[in-house]
Formats: C-alpha cells, structure tokens, sequence
C-alpha cells in the first residue's frame, strides 16, 4: 500500500494534522497502536483560549472561570469572566477527532504498531494476530508521542522529560486548583482537576529534578493532606517530552509530545500537539506555508523550558519565584494565560 502521508499515532496532534491533510484531498493513513483512540493518561485540561475554539463545547466536561493557586505562603482565587480551563474526557476528544479526520476522507488503521521505518517504507505489525505489512509514503509525520519510533529513527535523543501522574477517582467537585508546594513537588505542582463524575489528581515535574516514586510518594501524601486517600488507588503515569530539537526534516515531520513540544514547566501538551499537527499539515500541502505559528510555539516552548530548568536548579529560587508568579496573578499583575501554551495570550 502507499500513501502520500502517513501519520504514525492518533492522539490529538495526528488526528489535526489528519483532517487538514484529508480535507485538501491528500491521501492519508493514520496508524494507531491502541485499539481505542484516545485511552491516553491525561489530566485532560484545556485552555479555553487556545482550544475550545476548535472542539465543540459539549465536549468539555466542566469549564472554570475561577482558578484556585495555592502555595505555602498564599491562597490566591483568579476570576476572568470567560472560563479560562475546561476539562475534557481524552476518549471523547479522540473519538470527536477522529470522526472529523474520517469524514475529511482518512483513512485510520487501529491495532496496528509501527515496528520499524527503512528510507520511504515502514512495517507495522497488527497487535492481535502479529501479522506485518509494509507501507510506503511520500511524507511521515511522527506523532506517535514522547516516546517516539520516529523521533528515533531520525538519530534525535530526549534527554529533557518530564513525569505526569494522575489517579481518576470518583467524585464530583467545582473549583480547579493547582498546589505549587516545593515540600511535595519541588518546582512542579499538584492539582485537582474536576470533570463531570470524577476528579483528575495528579502531580507533574520535569523528571531530572525528583525521579518518578518521590513525585508519587509526594503526591499520596500531599492528597492525604486534603482528605483524598490515593494509596489503595490505580495510578497511571506517563512521559512527557520537552526535548524540542526541530520539526521539519526533509520528508520527515515531528509534531506534538514526539517533537518534544510539551511544556516543560507545566506538562501541557495537548494545545501544541493540535497547533503543530495543523501546521504541519498545512506545510506539506504548501512547502512555503508561513511558519510563524510554528515560530511563536517553539518561542513559547523553549521560555517553559528555561524556566523549568531555572527553577528545577535552585530550591530557593524556585519557592521565591512560584511565590511572586502567585503573588503577580493575585495583583493582576501577571494574566493566567502566560502561565500557557497558547502563544499570543488572551
Ligand atoms: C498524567 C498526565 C497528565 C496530563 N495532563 C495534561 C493536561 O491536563 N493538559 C494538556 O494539555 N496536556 C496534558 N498532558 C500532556 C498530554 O497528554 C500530551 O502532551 C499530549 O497527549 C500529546 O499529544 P500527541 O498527539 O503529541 O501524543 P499522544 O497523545 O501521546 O498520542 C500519541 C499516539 O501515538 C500512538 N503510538 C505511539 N507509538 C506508536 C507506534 N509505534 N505505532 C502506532 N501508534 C503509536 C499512541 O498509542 C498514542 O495514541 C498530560 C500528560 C500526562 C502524562
């Protein structure tokens, strides 16, 4: 079989790119490994200026014009009048994606791995039966995540992760905080995110600073504190990659977590994946498409990073810096939207 573009991974960064590329009647493949698009673990939290705008508000599961900021120091409650975060069900922004790329004319193969990738030509292998099946392309896009098949192929390491944990217990509750407690998560943070019959608990940090069994130990005793006994509790964890070494190579494109886009100080991936999926799509259908939406991402991917290393490489910097964000955000002084990835801000 051959395509003209062949995108290894259906999360939300191969579904974007899928639609754009299928809509301008490009024949494209999507292989996804999971039988299920989207079981990927995840806080879900979007931000409603970079997002909502391109999925419908039905599928948010709750949204937050309030957000809650606790450190040691201060207890800070930030109101704008639109919701600034909703959540979202990943299962249900997987399916909403996929159903778009599927009309705009993808074609997407579930249960199915990619296994190895030789010049133009690549093998998967079907997780049932192990039976393989060479592909070959005119164009790859490697949005197969932070561990990425295609990330490696092209020779690049990821030497910059960070370590997201997250329990989804049973629950319902209304106000979306995060904890910026140094004692518990050293420059990362701990947060509560509501969805419509369950709560995200989780914690994330850039894994050089504290390895993964410190931030899940941090992060049962830090929910104990608050009334939430995770210990009997199934956590799931993940990778998330900030290691960005480019996007564009050749025939070869890397987008979302592969391309180590992520935020490297607060793990948010999800907007960057959507925005460079959609780019790089726009790219291969027009090699001079302007890349100033890619330029104003890697900016604001690449200030995440140096501050994530900034604050990961002194304690006292980082509870002095955390506290005068806090303080900044309760003055006004500094708006919740530079804290994301969304590059103009709202
Ligand atoms: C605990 C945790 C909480 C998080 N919370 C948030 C949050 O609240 N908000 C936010 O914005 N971000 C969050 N993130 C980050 C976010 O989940 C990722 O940045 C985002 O999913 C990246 O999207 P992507 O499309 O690049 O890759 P992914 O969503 O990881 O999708 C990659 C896909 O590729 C598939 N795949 C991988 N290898 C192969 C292969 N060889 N063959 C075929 N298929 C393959 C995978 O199965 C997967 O479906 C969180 C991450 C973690 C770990």
């Amino acid at each position: 079989m051959h395509f003209h573009t062949v995108i290894v991974g259906a999360g939300p960064g191969g579904l974007a790119c899928a639609r754009i590329l299928a809509d301008h009647n490009i024949q494209t493949l999507v292989i996804e490994r999971h039988e299920t698009i989207g079981a990927k673990v995840c806080a879900g939290g979007i931000t409603w200026g970079g997002l909502i705008s391109r999925v419908p508000q039905d599928i948010a599961e709750k949204s937050f014009p309030v957000q809650h900021i606790v450190t040691r120091l201060q207890k800070v409650r930030i109101e704008e009048p639109a919701p600034i975060i909703a959540t979202v069900n990943r299962v249900k922004l997987g399916k909403y994606m996929a159903q778009q790329a599927i009309t705009a004319g993808a074609e997407i193969m579930t249960g199915w791995q990619v296994k190895a990738i030789s010049g133009q030509t690549l093998i998967m292998e079907q997780k049932e039966s192990r039976s393989q099946q060479e592909i070959t392309f005119d164009h790859l896009v490697g949005a197969d995540g932070s561990n990425s098949l295609v990330r490696r192929h092209l020779g690049l390491t990821s030497n910059k992760m960070g370590i997201g944990i997250n329990y989804q217990i049973n629950g319902d509750l209304q106000k979306m905080e995060w904890h910026l407690n140094s004692h518990f998560f050293r420059n990362g943070y701990g947060w509560i995110f509501p969805h419509r019959e369950t709560l995200s608990i989780g914690a994330y940090i850039a894994q050089t600073v504290i390895p993964a069994q410190r931030l899940k130990d941090g992060l049962i005793a830090w929910a104990g504190t608050l009334g939430f006994p995770l210990e009997k509790k199934q956590a799931r964890a993940e990778y998330i990659n900030y290691d960005y070494q480019g996007w564009r190579f050749s025939r070869i494109f890397l987008i979302g977590d592969a391309a180590g886009l992520a935020s490297g100080l607060t793990g948010e991936g999800i907007y960057p994946a959507i925005i460079s999926g959609e780019e790089t799509a726009r790219t291969i259908i027009d090699p001079d498409h302007s890349t100033d939406v890619m330029e104003n991402l890697i900016r604001k991917q690449r200030l995440h990073s140096r501050m994530a290393d900034w604050t990961g490489a002194s304690p006292t910097f980082n509870i002095i810096a955390g506290e005068l964000v806090t303080l900044g955000l309760r003055c006004g002084l500094i708006k919740f939207s530079k804290l994301e990835m969304t590059a103009s801000g709202r």
